[in-house]
């Protein structure tokens, strides 16, 4: 299914957007293509977008191929002021360049524009059979520190320390995120994945917040689940979980194990360099995340109906790219989607 802003992927941030619109009452959004497969699977949406009538104007920006000692890396500052003035994104994969002297490009995006909670549903797609035909779950990771606070340190020759940071305030805010986003959203249960058994106090802390939270929101269902129990948990049986909320490292693993008021919406893979530029990349995580962009910005009938049309066509199986197991290419996979809106 599709991620968001992850990576991403997901991440949307801040409920309280004011998208800029133009003259035409578009709204704006900036398009991150991405390397690799990234423009196909985005022509895909553009496409898909057109044929649905999506009032989006898309502002295209591409990775540059020089540092920019602005944003010290290869992201352009002009890309990323384009994010903040539309505070709204999509974003394909992108490959990470090789080499010192520069910071990652996803790093840059989630620092510079302050992307601090990372949300990644997980469902089952009807009609294509996996392990599980009922997972449906949302994982919310807090996306700015514990243990990729980056402070890390050799001690003595042969003894290294890194440093795991939780604050209360990040705390508070990724916990206030994800249970507004169960009411929001319908959702009934809110999980705190921790291992403050063993890290007393920086877990310990996280699950104070979630508690002090959990409060403010008695409609909600709250838990507390050991992360260890957790795993074992998802892949015995996902159908019991519901949101997740989590400090940055769990989060991170725990997503893949299932996918400042700026949302960005990425696919959770990568720039797929292995069928880069064949015409075989399947679009649907990209697309499902750009439904979930439009969910955002509250045109919930134009998502309805590109999920619709997504779902309808991966179950009917007569056109399935050749991750799914089929032989279309990327172009039939869409046209076919087109046609089901
Ligand atoms: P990958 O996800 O790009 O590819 C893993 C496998 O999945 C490959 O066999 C690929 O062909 C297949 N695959 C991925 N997406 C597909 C799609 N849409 N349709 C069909 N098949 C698909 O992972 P990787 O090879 O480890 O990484 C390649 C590059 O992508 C690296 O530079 C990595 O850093 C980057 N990356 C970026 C992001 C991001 O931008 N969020 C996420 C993961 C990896």
């Amino acid at each position: 299914a599709g991620g968001l802003f992850s990576s991403a992927n997901p991440s949307f941030l801040d409920r309280s957007f004011s998208a800029a619109a133009s003259d035409s009452n578009m709204i704006r959004a900036t398009l991150f293509p991405g390397d690799g497969i990234g423009p196909e699977i985005a022509e895909s949406v553009k496409q898909v977008f057109k044929v649905a009538d999506v009032p989006i104007e898309w502002e295209e920006h591409f990775v540059g191929t020089e540092i920019d000692p602005r944003t010290q890396s290869f992201l352009t500052w002009e890309s990323l002021e384009s994010v903040r003035q539309n505070k709204v994104g999509l974003k394909g994969p992108m490959a990470t360049p090789i080499g010192k002297g520069h910071r990652s490009l996803n790093l840059t995006l989630r620092k510079e524009l302050n992307l601090y909670a990372n949300v990644r549903p997980c469902y089952s797609l009807p009609g294509y059979k996996t392990k599980y035909d009922d997972v449906d779950l949302i994982t919310i990771r807090e996306n700015t520190e514990g243990e990729y606070s980056g402070l890390e340190h050799q001690v003595v020759r042969g003894v290294v320390e890194s440093l795991k940071i939780i604050t209360r305030q990040a705390s508070l805010r990724v916990a206030e995120y994800a249970f507004h986003y169960a009411k929001t959203h319908g959702r009934e249960r809110v999980s705190a994945i921790h291992k403050a058994n063993i890290m007393q106090k920086t877990d310990g802390l996280f699950l104070k917040c979630c508690r002090e939270v959990a409060e403010k929101y008695p409609e909600i269902t709250y838990e507390e689940v050991v992360i260890d129990n957790c795993c074992m948990m998802l892949v015995k049986n996902p159908a019991l979980f519901d949101v997740l909320v989590m400090p940055n490292l769990y989060g991170d693993i725990i997503s893949d194990l299932c996918a400042g008021g700026i949302a960005l919406a990425e696919a959770v893979h990568g720039s797929a360099p292995d069928i880069a530029g064949k015409n075989l990349a399947n679009p649907t995580a990209l697309l499902l995340s750009a439904v979930t962009m439009l969910r955002h910005l509250d045109l919930h009938d134009k998502a309805d109906k590109i999920q619709d049309a997504v779902l309808k066509t991966i179950a009917e199986g007569k056109y399935r790219t050749g991750d799914l197991g089929g032989k279309s290419t990327t172009t039939d996979f869409t046209k076919a989607i087109c046609d089901h809106i």
